[in-house]
């Protein structure tokens, strides 16, 4: 195991560690952070005396066991806001994962430059007025784009110019640390956080096959943490086929996204993605609409076996419509991931995870609360001070 050896990153770790567990007893949390006891305990100090984290007594788990339970603190908020689903969220919430604050905003695909900015502008107005009514300080800022790149100044996906949405940011909410990412980093973080603590260990492809389509690699929280996106769902795969959204034909996304499986159920997509897990069993489902979607799971599975030969990552993770199917169904995905991929399905470890369809601003919130982890807890300057009053 990395040895952690910064100040910055052992915080980060700790608090990395905390927020995957839900909260943890000291002696547990030494361990996930592969430090001893004695090494984190100054540090848990320093954060408990932010008010970062919380301790708090708990019945003990065995005899002679420990008792103090350490949690992130529902005293620190953060706020995000994320575009999924032909909507915009903005959404405040707590370092501990509660939900404070929920407004959607339509967002449709297509929209121009003009009304996006109108809906981000006021987005961001809304969530400084919440907070301010109510005097709350937030910590950080997250904001997950579909299609979102540093180096171009709008996204191909949405027509959000990102230098715009940072005035806006700079005018409504001044002292907090803003964060702009691609969508699927706040898709494999809002993940990360379902599935605990070290469940898979070491790097791992993440796969996102929801209204948009995408992945990341995602590195281990006790490493570097790292979420690298990868645009697999605009991966050409027919030069003649359909339209898609980032202004290509024929993208993977065309193919396997919930606009597709809706249009192959003949269902409307919004009341496909209000059905989160259940869709299987709630549409009746015709032989021609399985075969249909079994040829798409193949095309996702060729497109992953071929992602996997440009990095050899060896943990695979699939989240979206497709977790929800019987495992026969999904056996195609593997099949064709042994298609493409070199070597085939050998030393591949593959995991369908639910659904998370219809379910923000879980992974912007997520994000945010990752984002503040990442910088290692440190408040914003104001905040740390007493009251004046
Ligand atoms: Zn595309």
């Amino acid at each position: 195991m990395r040895l952690i050896r910064s100040r910055h990153d052992t915080r980060s770790a700790v608090l990395g560690y905390l927020w995957c567990s839900g909260g943890s007893f000291r002696p547990d949390l030494a361990q996930g952070v592969a430090l001893t006891e004695a090494s984190i305990s100054r540090i848990i100090g320093d954060l408990k005396a932010e008010g970062v984290i919380q301790e708090t007594r708990r019945a003990v788990p065995y005899r002679g066991g420990p008792s103090q339970f350490i949690t992130l603190s529902n005293e620190i908020s953060v706020a995000a806001i994320e575009i999924s689903n032909n909507r915009l969220y903005s959404a405040i919430g707590t370092l501990a994962g509660e939900t404070l604050y929920v407004a959607p905003y339509e967002l449709p695909d297509g929209l121009g430059a003009a009304e996006v900015d109108a809906t981000v502008s006021r987005a961001v107005c809304d969530i400084a007025a919440w907070a301010t009514q109510r005097s709350i300080t937030l910590e950080q800022l997250a904001v997950s784009i579909p299609g979102y790149d540093p180096d171009l100044r709008a996204s191909p996906i949405v027509a959000l110019d990102a230098t715009r949405l940072a005035d806006a940011l700079q005018r409504e909410l001044p002292e907090t640390p803003a964060r702009l990412t691609n969508s699927m980093v706040a898709r494999a973080v809002g993940h990360r956080l379902q599935i605990g603590t070290g469940v898979l260990g070491g790097s791992y492809f993440f796969v996102f096959v929801g209204h948009g389509v995408g992945a990341a690699i995602v590195d281990e929280l006790a490493g570097s943490g790292d979420v690298e996106t990868c645009e697999i769902g605009h991966v050409v795969i027919d030069p003649a086929g359909g339209l898609c959204r980032c202004g290509h034909t024929g993208c993977l996304e065309t193919h396997v996204s919930t606009v597709a499986l809706a249009d192959i159920l003949a269902v409307q997509e919004s009341d496909l993605l209000s059905r989160g897990d259940c869709w299987p069993h709630d549409y009746r489902i015709s032989v021609q609409a399985r075969a249909e979607i079994r040829v798409r799971l193949g095309r996702l599975g060729l497109a992953i076996g071929n992602a996997l030969n440009l990095n050899r990552q060896r943990n695979v993770v699939i989240a979206g419509w497709p977790g929800a199917l019987p495992a026969e169904d999904r056996a195609v995905v593997m099949e064709a991931i042994g298609q493409s991929r070199l070597g085939g399905l050998q030393a591949v470890a593959l995991t369908f995870s639910n659904a998370s369809l219809g379910r923000e601003p879980v992974s912007g919130l997520a994000l945010a609360a990752f984002s503040f982890i990442r910088r290692s807890g440190e408040r914003r300057a104001q905040a740390r001070q007493p009251a004046s009053s």
